[in-house]
């Protein structure tokens, strides 16, 4: 996958369905497969980070959980 640069980043978090205000929402769940979000722990889902996504965006060593950057 092609390196995404921090302003890609954020814009990609921000369509994210677990972004919620700055942060990866960790009350929520993603299938990266599809973007469907579940409120518990299921096969094929991924939880939030918690991190809050501008500072993790800006470290490049950073990756999203689920795969989207
Ligand atoms: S890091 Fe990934 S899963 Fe988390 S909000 Fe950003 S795009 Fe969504």
């Amino acid at each position: 996958m092609k390196e995404l640069n921090i302003k890609e980043r954020l814009a990609i978090c921000k369509e994210c369905p677990i972004y919620t205000n700055d942060r990866c929402n960790a009350k929520l769940w993603i299938n990266p497969n599809t973007d469907e979000i579940s409120t518990y722990a299921r096969t094929g889902f991924i939880r939030g980070c918690n991190c809050i996504i501008s500072v993790k965006a800006r470290n490049l060593n950073n990756h999203c959980i689920a795969g989207k950057w």
